[in-house]
């Protein structure tokens, strides 16, 4: 895997533990079913933000849990 400038966005921590590999993410928009592609799920070792990167090192964040 390629190494990536990972930043937090949260707390700016670079310091982050694979929470998953190759996971893919199903849900339901409307009235239609998604499944995403395969991601890494990296979540932040200070402050449990999760961070998703699909392997087209293309990237976007959401917040899954609280801590
Ligand atoms: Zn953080």
């Amino acid at each position: 895997m390629e190494e990536k400038a990972l930043e937090c966005p949260v707390c700016k921590s670079n310091k982050a533990e694979i929470a998953g590999d190759d996971v893919k993410l199903s849900g339901r928009f409307e009235d239609k079913e998604f499944l995403t592609t395969k991601l890494t799920v990296l979540r932040c070792s200070r402050c449990g933000y999760y961070m998703m990167f699909d392997k087209t090192a293309s990237s976007f964040t959401t917040t899954k849990d609280k801590s």
